[in-house]
């Protein structure tokens, strides 16, 4: 297996704070990115975080590959899980599904990590457990050394479009309380 990484990526503002960081600038490693977000609660939604991710991975010139959107597929694996409150076991059923796309990519030719852990609302700690179950999961927390104090200066320096709530609808309708 390669020393390349494919980065699932959220969103153009969290990937900014993951990207643009000197331990992710090397010559030696590929970093592919990885759109993968049936989370979103439409294809408009999807459309929109996807456009300034373009525009981030032009920036950094990096490859991007887009998982198609799948939002029933999403739906059922959170079945049950509706009304859990954010950061509860949805969001674990969540973060597994992205993940498990993104292992699926990456199997038998790279390792694989996730912006995810770029945000405060997002714990570190539950994504490396899930992540665990793959053996070429990289545990990297973007969360050090200001990552999404980093993110957030970027998205504003390139006019993204900063999304209010995570991404789903039953995050929305959280949101909209
Ligand atoms: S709140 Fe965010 S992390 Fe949690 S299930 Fe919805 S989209 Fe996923």
């Amino acid at each position: 297996m390669g020393n390349d990484l494919l980065l699932h990526i959220c969103c153009a503002p969290c990937g900014g704070g993951c990207v643009n960081r000197p331990e992710m600038i090397n010559p030696e490693r590929k970093v592919r990115l990885f759109f993968s977000n049936s989370n979103l609660d439409s294809a408009e939604e999807f459309e929109r975080r996807l456009a300034c991710v373009r525009q981030l991975a032009e920036f950094f010139r990096l490859d991007l590959i887009v998982d198609p959107y799948d939002h029933d597929a999403w739906l059922r694996a959170v079945d049950g899980l509706e009304s859990a409150p954010e950061g509860g076991d949805r969001c674990r059923k969540c973060f597994e599904f992205n993940l498990r796309r993104t292992a699926g990519e990456a199997a038998g030719k790279c390792a694989f990590a996730t912006t995810l852990t770029v945000s405060p609302r997002k714990s570190s700690k539950v994504l490396f457990e899930i992540g665990s179950q793959w053996e070429n999961f990289e545990p990297i927390d973007f969360k050090k050394k200001n990552g999404y104090l980093l993110g957030t200066r970027f998205a504003a320096e390139q006019n993204f479009y900063r999304q209010n709530y995570c991404g789903c609808e039953f995050s929305r309708r959280s949101t909209d309380k």
